[in-house]
């Protein structure tokens, strides 16, 4: 929704036909989400006019208050977890939890830590807590970073409430809050849960960012508030540097990649604008969020956040529960990243409770790299990925995508079934995918092995390049 609306009638053709169908093109390839009904987004948009005003409080909450309050969550989701999943039960039998046995964090921090291969080990319907409604529930299957296919459930209240921690987010990252009336510009792969309120609260979508996109032009015209993005694409977006300016564009937001805080304060300064990153996943939603202040704040309403493991330096494995989704419970789930807790010892500037994390060293997939050195963001990679093999296939156990060169790309797959079409086709259209992310034709070779070719240090990257190793330019 909204697209259509921008493109003909904000975009009209004094600003000549030849842009207007760069940008046509583009946005034409987001597909609408399943979630983005007429009647869920009314659901939203009542509940964000209910509960923003508690939802801003919160973050400054006492420390205690939001503690009591994980604690009553994670007691009510482990016991209904236990008493409604088998996938739970068997678990938490076979170690002796008992009802009523969580008194106090520690006591549920010696419960099992769970992994994506865990789960996937037993039929979907064995970790939801209602089987009936596996067939019609909300799903995301995605790839993640480890290139194993993995399938979430979750129901309409959850997928709102996650909706409306991004619009808290966004709200606190603007000079003032989110209005009715302002537009979102996500320059990204994966859209949000609802691309508009009922026309309220609206978001404009590109798949892709490329060399030749008319990026300025459209932002004087749109003059969203908001930008997010991909780190991979503020090389490109600093190039439209002036139009960000006088566009009225107030903050950028990242999220999907790794960044570093050195990366992002350079294109904040060089752009004039606070970059911000959102630590998030398709499984979990919202995970952490950048403050004014750099702190990443853990979204304490949404999750449970554990740092287990961590060596010398703090750096140890994320460990989340998401404290809202009761159909398929996430309880204790190695996310497969790696954080560093902070050390922050006195209460942040921003006057956040949450407790936060300094350094978030996950999902630090190569970048594929065009013959002109442009940076073709793995997330765009791994979408493409979801789209192609990964979402409408249950047969898929594991792949990997290799740049071999820069105009060759391997697919190695790992196939236990059939795959839902003839794999020549599939090639072909993450062919057409590869070549539209490069701008020039991209060769896709396939093989389907049993074992993977071991990599020196990267044993959990599905996607490699092994060409211009040293060409990375930013
Ligand atoms: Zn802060």
């Amino acid at each position: 929704m909204g697209k259509f609306y921008v493109l003909e009638g904000l975009y009209g053709p004094r600003q000549g036909i030849g842009k207007l169908k760069v940008l046509k093109e583009l946005a034409d390839r987001v597909g609408r989400r399943s979630t983005d009904s007429y009647d869920l987004q009314g659901k939203c948009l009542d509940e964000w006019s209910k509960k923003s005003g508690g939802m801003g409080e919160f973050l400054f909450r006492r420390s205690a208050d939001i503690k009591k309050y994980q604690l009553i969550k994670i007691q009510n989701l482990v016991s209904n977890a236990f008493k409604n999943v088998p996938f739970y039960h068997d678990l938490y039998s076979a170690c002796g939890y008992e009802v009523g046995c969580i008194e106090k964090f520690s006591d549920f921090e010696r419960l099992p830590v769970v992994t994506k291969d865990h789960l996937n080990s037993v039929d979907p319907r064995d970790r939801v807590n209602d089987p009936d409604l596996v067939d019609i529930a909300n799903t995301s299957r995605t790839s993640g970073s480890s290139g194993k296919p993995f399938t979430v459930y979750s129901d309409d209240d959850d997928i709102i409430l996650d909706h409306l921690q991004v619009m808290r987010f966004y709200s606190t990252s603007l000079k003032r809050p989110l209005q009715e009336n302002d537009w979102v510009y996500m320059l990204h792969h994966s859209g949000l849960a609802f691309s508009s309120l009922h026309g309220k609260y609206r978001t404009f979508q590109l798949p892709d960012l490329l060399p030749d996109t008319p990026l300025g032009e459209h932002l004087l015209l749109l003059r969203p508030r908001l930008i997010v993005t991909l780190p991979s694409y503020l090389p490109l977006i600093l190039k439209h540097k002036v139009a960000v300016k006088m566009s009225g564009v107030e903050a950028i937001l990242t999220n999907s990649e790794s960044s570093t805080h050195a990366e992002r304060n350079y294109y904040s300064m060089a752009l004039g604008v606070p970059v911000l990153d959102e630590y998030s996943s398709e499984e979990i939603g919202m995970i952490a969020t950048q403050c004014a202040q750099g702190q990443y704040h853990v979204i304490e309403d949404g999750v449970y956040l554990e740092i287990v493991d961590a060596d010398t330096h703090g750096f140890g494995s994320v460990v989340c529960t998401d404290l809202n989704n009761e159909l398929m419970p996430l309880i204790r789930f190695d996310h497969g990243d790696v954080a560093k807790k902070s050390s922050l010892s006195t209460l942040c500037a921003c006057g956040c409770m949450c407790s936060s994390i300094d350094e978030i060293n996950g999902r630090r997939d190569d970048a594929f790299l065009t013959r002109d050195h442009v940076v073709v963001p793995s997330a765009s990679v791994l979408a493409a990925v979801d789209d192609i093999l990964i979402t409408p296939d249950r047969t898929l156990r594991k792949f990997r995508v290799v740049q071999k060169s820069s105009e060759l790309v391997e697919l190695l797959t790992h196939y236990v079934g059939q795959p839902y079409k003839k794999m020549a086709d599939i090639v072909d259209d993450f062919e057409q995918r590869l070549s539209c992310l490069f701008g020039y034709p991209i060769q896709v070779v396939h093989r389907d092995v049993d074992v993977f070719p071991m990599q020196k240090s990267y044993k959990r990257r599905c996607i490699v390049r092994e060409w211009g190793v040293n060409a990375l330019c930013h």
